[in-house]
């Protein structure tokens, strides 16, 4: 999308606020890893936070985040953080065995649903063999990636804690910038020169996030956060983790001011009555959550209003 903006531009210099506007600039990816344990006053509320399958293919785990008001008030962008088995862990068979057993006897346990399954098996041995196979599968992929797909439970490592990982918003910046290139593609069209950084105003939110999940856990007296590192090895270890190369965001920017971005608040380009924008390079910032659903909404939300001028 960017670059038939650009392309556009290139044409009619003016468009979309000319050379030195809004278009191309902005554009921001996510930033993920993480730099913590987590400890909790409450061990056996760590399963709250496992990896769950809602329905078949479906899967789902609860997450931290911060208030809103919180975002307000902090000096820290969003993120969220979730509990997952320390490396040690994933590595333990003894472990991954632990937890299989707990599993098969608290199935055993509910009301004879493990003779439920005995059952089912003996009534459709071919589907229940294709549905066994497709568990053994589920579980040698989840102990060789250490988690997806399936239902994990979280096991904590010797010292009884658990990895916290984050997912965490990049700070709009401006020298963070689309062009075209001067070298072409196969179709014969500009490539796209790509100036994308992360800086330390990220590094600095990522670690100021956690610092303030850490205050909050040992104030209510819920756990603790274990930082791996100092501060300053910490803060390495975020820009080292932060190569985010997926989740593209911004660039056409949404604002009331035309200056400042490339659409309206209904995605339609400020200087071009017929052109809308459907896609996340609309995005005025990044947030902390994978984009798709955003772009969906705002997608659906434009097609709708389409739809009714039409
Ligand atoms: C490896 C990977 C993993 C990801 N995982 C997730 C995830 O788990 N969750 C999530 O929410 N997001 C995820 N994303 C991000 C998400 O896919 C993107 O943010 C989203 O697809 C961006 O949507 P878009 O419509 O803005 O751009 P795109 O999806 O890039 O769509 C642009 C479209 O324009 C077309 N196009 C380009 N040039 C031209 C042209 N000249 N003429 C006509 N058409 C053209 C392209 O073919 C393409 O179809 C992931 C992305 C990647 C790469």
């Amino acid at each position: 999308m960017l670059r038939l903006l650009l392309l556009a531009q290139h044409t009619q210099p003016a468009l979309f606020g000319g050379a030195d506007g809004p278009l191309g600039r902005g554009y921001m990816g996510h930033l993920t890893g993480s730099i913590s344990a987590i400890t909790l006053t409450d061990p056996a509320g760590a399963q709250a936070f496992a990896c769950r399958m809602l329905e078949r293919g479906v899967f789902a785990r609860r997450r931290l985040r911060p208030t809103d008001a919180a975002l307000r008030a902090e000096p820290f962008g969003n993120i969220a953080f979730w509990l997952d088995n320390p490396s040690e862990a994933r590595n333990n068979v003894a472990a991954i065995a632990r937890a299989l057993a707990t599993r098969l006897a608290a199935l055993a346990g509910q009301n004879g649903q493990l003779g439920l399954h005995i059952r089912k098996f003996a009534r459709a041995p071919i589907s229940a063999a294709v549905g066994l196979s497709g568990a053994v599968f589920q579980l040698l992929y989840a102990k060789l990636s250490g988690g997806y797909p399936g239902a994990v439970d979280l096991i904590a490592d010797a010292s009884g804690a658990w990895r916290l990982c984050y997912h965490g918003e990049q700070m709009r910046n401006a020298h963070n910038r689309v062009r075209l290139h001067d070298a072409r593609d196969s179709l014969g069209l500009p490539k796209l020169a790509i100036d994308f950084h992360m800086n330390d105003a990220d590094f600095e939110s990522v670690l100021a996030a956690h610092e303030a999940l850490d205050a909050d856990l040992r104030a209510s007296g819920l756990g603790a956060l274990r930082f791996d590192a100092g501060r300053a090895e910490t803060r390495a270890a975020i820009a080292s983790a932060a190569r985010d190369g997926y989740h593209q965001l911004g660039g056409a920017a949404m604002s009331a001011d035309p200056s400042a971005g490339v659409v309206n608040a209904q995605c339609r380009a400020h200087d071009v009555e017929n052109l809308w924008i459907a896609s996340s390079c609309v995005f005025a910032s990044g947030g902390q959550a994978n984009p798709t659903l955003t772009i969906i909404a705002l997608a659906r939300r434009l097609a709708a209003a389409l739809a009714g001028r039409a």
